[in-house]
């Protein structure tokens, strides 16, 4: 049963994020949206959070063979732990390019059977960003055509008890 893992921070899940989740269940027999539990950045949502939240946006394409996963630790390890063929990510535009390349081939240095796969959004997803989504929120402005209501009573919620 091929296995995709997408792995990302989800801080928090936004509608780009849930298209490349479902794209790729037009690919893969099952797909694990892997929220990193101990991200480089300081995200808004906890770890819990976010895991949660993802939950809750990708039960919403009604595709059971998405799931959600936290994990803390590297990619490759996941990998292998669920025996996984492919590393999804998504490619928004040639900026992201540089950074991809750099995360694909060190996976490849560490796990030669890591393959990355790229996938392209919806050209209406393809500047949205969760950084842009929080900064919008923080100021009050509609993030409703960004991610679903779930989310956005989440980052109101946040915000509110700032
Ligand atoms: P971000 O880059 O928004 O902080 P993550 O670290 O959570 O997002 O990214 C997880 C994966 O989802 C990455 O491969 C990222 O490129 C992809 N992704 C995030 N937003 C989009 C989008 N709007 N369109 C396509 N891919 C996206």
């Amino acid at each position: 049963m091929p296995t995709a893992l997408i792995p990302g921070t989800f801080d928090p899940i936004t509608y780009g994020h849930i298209d490349i989740a479902v794209r790729a269940s037009n690919i893969f027999k099952r797909v694990i949206a892997v929220v990193a539990t101990n991200p480089s950045k300081s995200p808004m949502f906890s770890a819990d959070e976010r895991v949660d939240m993802a939950k809750e946006a990708l039960a919403g394409t009604g595709i059971r063979r998405i799931e959600v996963i936290g994990y803390s630790g590297l990619i490759v390890n996941c990998v292998m732990e669920y025996g996984a063929s492919a590393i999804i990510r998504g490619l928004r535009a040639v900026s992201d390019l540089d950074y991809e390349f750099q995360m694909a081939f060190t996976n490849r240095n560490m796990l030669e059977s890591a393959e990355t796969v790229f996938l392209m959004p919806s050209a209406k997803y393809a500047y949205l960003n969760s950084t842009l989504v929080r900064q919008i929120a923080s100021y009050g402005g509609e993030i409703g055509e960004f991610v679903p209501e779930s989310v956005k009573r989440r980052i109101i919620e946040k915000m509110s008890a700032k």
